[in-house]
């Protein structure tokens, strides 16, 4: 068994057992930063990183990964979406529109189930144009199990989970196709009529267009998958109006088909890992980088207390352990390795920040002297851990670190779009004068209504809701 680390765990030592962690829980690193001034623009020679799900394990304080990374000639795009990240966007004032361009380097839940929401109620927001997701393509991996049944090869890429998630959200975008979700003409919105150009290592698909209804292709409700061969190295996107290149490259995490990015932009570069053990490839891709955004896990037997209040010696401790184990080993790059492969870098990052990774200052103060066991952090050299609604601006001279204090209770930002005549709703009508309207009842049986005039009959809530 290995040595237990020396680290403090805050839920033993209140002496309870409930499964509770104490809202005394501190993360003093978030606490210090300078505040973000809430929609401030963004310098045309920056690039912005904001930070709204960085765990594995959905927290109030930290849900499930997703980045957005914004440049200053004004491109803008989502890496990973994990559960519970919305919100955050929404009191962010981060319109749909803004959220149409989505980069997944593998589909494990933590790192895209927020997409539904994403998807579906961007059209009824201000994304009137398709949403595009880049990812891995199918494995084609198969193994014999232990009653000899061979398991695949399965369609497990993001052509067929694009497909099958369209279908999945058939009833939501029906019964939302009351309103507009096209524009009248595609053109007439310049900065989306064209979906992005596919490079080497790459096909496009516009999801639904063979089944029994394809989606018009400019329609909100269309998916473009744009599928990566996640075994090379290759481009995933480039816009030469904005100057911004995004490769890929493949990552070790946990079954086969998962990347990582690189963006390129300015003069200047960012890598994020998704999820990996430690690899040649990052070190590669990370020599010289500006940003390095990396996954981090805490030693085995620390997690597996957090997660389970076990300690060594419990009952349920062994099997807990090698389960925590297995998963980090299989799958994760732990505290100390993040240390020794930054120590392997040439020219190390100007900033490495640490990601999917429980950030409080008890776990932060371990990570820490792990790292710097190995690795000399400088102000050249910096080293700092994410949490939710962490803002960085980099430029070429300085990285700024500041966290963004948001209300809890944010409606949607305002809509971007507004003006843009949009193309009749799929669920239409005309009015009394030969206009083409909303048909919201299209789709409804009202038989069973109560009726909408009151008693006295001066009353009609439909019109007036009071
Ligand atoms: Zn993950
Ligand atoms: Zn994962």
């Amino acid at each position: 068994m290995r040595k237990k680390n020396s680290q403090k765990d805050s839920s033993k030592s209140s002496g309870r057992n409930t499964g509770i962690t104490p809202p005394s829980e501190r993360n003093d690193l978030f606490d210090s930063l300078s505040e973000f001034p809430l929609g401030e623009p963004l310098d045309p020679n920056e690039m912005r990183i904001t930070f709204f799900g960085t765990s594995c394990i959905p927290r109030l304080s930290q849900e499930c990964n997703s980045i957005f990374v914004e440049v200053g000639s004004g491109d803008q795009f989502i890496f990973d979406c994990g559960s519970g990240v919305v919100a955050k966007y929404t009191a962010m004032g981060i319109p749909k529109s803004k959220m149409n361009k989505i980069f997944l380097t593998h589909l494990h839940g933590d790192h895209m189930s927020d997409l539904s929401h994403i998807y579906s109620f961007g059209p009824s927001e201000d994304r009137k144009f398709p949403l595009c997701i880049w990812g891995p393509g199918n494995t084609n991996w198969t193994y014999t199990d232990p009653d000899g049944k061979t398991r695949g090869p399965f369609e497990d890429g993001l052509r067929a989970f694009c497909e099958k998630f369209r279908e999945l959200m058939r009833w939501h975008t029906e019964s939302f196709s009351f309103g507009p979700t096209r524009y009248a003409d595609p053109q007439n919105d310049l900065s989306h009529s064209q979906n992005p150009d596919c490079f080497e290592g790459c096909d496009s698909y516009l999801v639904g267009n063979e089944t029994a209804y394809p989606d018009d292709p400019y329609d909100a409700y269309a998916i473009y998958a744009y599928e990566l061969n996640y075994k090379s190295e290759g481009i995933a996107y480039k816009n030469y109006s904005t100057g911004v290149s995004i490769s890929y490259f493949p990552v070790i995490h946990c079954r086969r088909g998962s990347i990582g990015y690189k963006l390129n932009w300015n003069g200047m570069s960012l890598v994020f890992s998704g999820d990996t053990k430690p690899n040649y490839t990052m070190l590669k891709r990370a020599e010289g980088a500006d940003i390095l955004i990396h996954e981090m896990v805490m030693p085995a037997d620390v997690w597996t207390t957090k997660n389970t209040e076990l300690q060594d010696g419990d009952v349920g401790w062994d099997q807990s352990f090698a389960y925590t184990q297995a998963v980090q080993n299989s799958s994760h790059t732990p505290q100390g390795a993040l240390g020794y492969m930054l120590s392997q870098i040439s020219s190390p990052p100007r900033l490495t920040i640490a990601t999917h990774f429980q950030a409080a200052d008890d776990t932060m103060a371990s990570a820490l002297q792990s790292i710097e066991n190995k690795y000399n952090i400088t102000e050249e050299n910096n080293f700092t851990f994410a949490s939710d609604l962490m803002v960085f601006n980099v430029s070429k001279t300085n990285i700024l670190q500041r966290k963004a204090i948001v209300s809890a209770f944010a409606f949607n930002p305002p809509p971007t779009t507004l003006g843009v005549p949009t193309a009749a709703p799929i669920y239409w009508r005309y009015d009394d004068d030969g206009n083409v309207i909303y048909d919201p009842y299209a789709q409804i049986d009202t038989t069973d209504e109560i009726p909408r005039v009151n008693d006295d009959g001066s009353e009609n809530w439909d019109e007036t809701g009071y």
